[in-house]
């Protein structure tokens, strides 16, 4: 019997197998994929200092390498209608970066070679779509009808999660209006754009659309916020997007575009994340989604798969204490998912108002910032939503 079976190979799961293996536990990670699938997209990018001290404690040297990969912006930028109105650049402190920003596919491949180098054993091609967990240990069967037995089960296949759907535990929350557009360019070789987050207000070029640009290694992404009732086409193809990317980074890009993608801002947490029988535990999206945002997806899923592994490993050395470890799992990570759906809550609020008292708000902050800096500074916050009261590893911030 392999003492942990984690389901899913995104950056949770094998975070969660990592953390698994640093405390000494057997783990057989489950993955439907091919062992040679291509991920597409930067999707995640923005990885927190916290989540690099989490993964560094189950690897040590994993921060290190990731972040000699990932780049660091010191300086961060908004703008109001083609006017500046924040800017700081700022000293990195000693030691650890603050954060540090790669594709979600270059952090999983660190990930995946630490997993590798650690003895977690994968089994590709394995789609997980029954889980029966008893009082003592739980079986897992795969649609081709393989079948494994573990003492617990992480869940981390993602926002479809088949371990979620077998557990019948729901996702309680919606969905905003309306939907962005997110591009992934390559850098010019030579001719870099410069090496900061940008976010803009209803940028004039773009019809009054806010749009953010992000740096990552080799190139950026853009996030265009459209309007609730623009259609997709007109903005959320390859052929579109070369229309209006111009206007946000210049000419010289329409042959660069790496991948196109729309999303919606989604809040869901799971309405447990654990089994009646405490011995299946739910992490990242499995569990939770939340907008890019705030980059707490992925962030908070590191955080989650930690907890997980920690929570397994004392009760598999009796030390669970008189709740349980694992239910104990499951009450601090739900209230961390309840924070930061709450905090995406706040980002919306004000990147897309349903009052027109916000919009008041902003135009008038933008006036004041030249004479006001605290005005600037709000503007430049707000859109991520608040950090402040997060419990442990709730979440990041661009
Ligand atoms: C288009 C897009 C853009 C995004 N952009 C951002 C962003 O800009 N910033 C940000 O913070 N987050 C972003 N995200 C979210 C971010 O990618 C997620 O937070 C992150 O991937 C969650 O990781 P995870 O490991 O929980 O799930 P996933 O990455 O989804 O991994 C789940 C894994 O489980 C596997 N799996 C699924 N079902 C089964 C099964 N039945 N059996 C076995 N294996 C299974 C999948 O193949 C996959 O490998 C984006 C997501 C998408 C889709």
């Amino acid at each position: 019997m392999s003492e942990v079976i984690v389901v899913g190979a995104g950056p949770v799961g094998l975070s969660a197998a990592l953390g698994l293996r640093a405390h000494g536990l057997g783990v057989v990670l489950l993955e439907a994929d091919a062992e040679d699938r291509v991920r597409p997209g930067s999707r995640a990018l923005f990885v927190h200092r916290e989540s690099l001290r989490l993964l560094d404690g189950m690897r040590p040297g994993l921060a290190a390498e990731i972040t000699s990969y990932g780049r660091t912006w010191q300086t961060r930028r908004t703008l109001y209608r083609g006017r500046e109105v924040y800017a700081r650049t700022l000293p990195l402190p000693p030691g650890p970066p603050p954060f540090t920003s790669l594709r979600q596919v270059d952090t999983e491949r660190f990930l995946r070679a630490a997993c590798e180098r650690a003895g977690v054993e994968f089994v590709w091609g394995a789609r997980v779509t029954g889980v029966r967990a008893t009082g003592t240990d739980v079986t897992v069967t795969a649609e081709d009808g393989r079948v494994w037995t573990g003492a617990y089960v992480v869940g981390a296949d993602g926002a479809r999660s088949a371990v979620r759907r077998e557990l019948g535990i729901a996702m309680e929350g919606g969905h905003g209006e309306g939907f962005h557009v997110v591009v992934d360019v390559a850098d010019r070789p030579g001719a870099e754009l410069p090496l900061e987050r940008v976010f803009h207000y209803e940028h004039p070029g773009l019809g009054g659309r806010s749009v953010m640009r992000v740096p990552f290694t080799g190139g950026f992404q853009v996030d265009l916020q459209c309007r609730d009732d623009d259609p997709r086409e007109a903005y959320g193809t390859e052929e579109a997007v070369r229309e209006w990317l111009p206007a946000v980074v210049g000419d010289g890009y329409g042959d660069r575009i790496l991948w196109v993608s729309t999303y919606r801002f989604v809040r869901k947490v799971a309405a447990s994340f654990t089994d009646a029988h405490r011995r299946v535990l739910l992490v990242g999206e499995a569990a939770h989604l939340f907008p890019p945002f705030g980059a707490r997806g992925m962030n908070s899923g590191i955080a989650d798969a930690a907890a997980a592994a920690g929570a397994v490993a004392a009760e598999a050395a009796g030390v669970g204490g008189a709740a349980g470890a694992v239910a104990g799992f499951a009450e601090v990570r739900r209230a961390a998912a309840l924070f930061n759906s709450a905090a995406a809550g706040a980002a919306l609020d004000h990147l897309r108002p349903r009052r027109r008292i916000v919009r008041v708000k902003q135009r008038v902050a933008a006036a004041l910032a030249p004479v006001l800096p605290w005005c600037g500074s709000w503007l430049e916050h707000a859109p991520y939503g608040p950090r402040h009261g997060a419990p442990a590893g709730a979440g990041g911030k661009y």
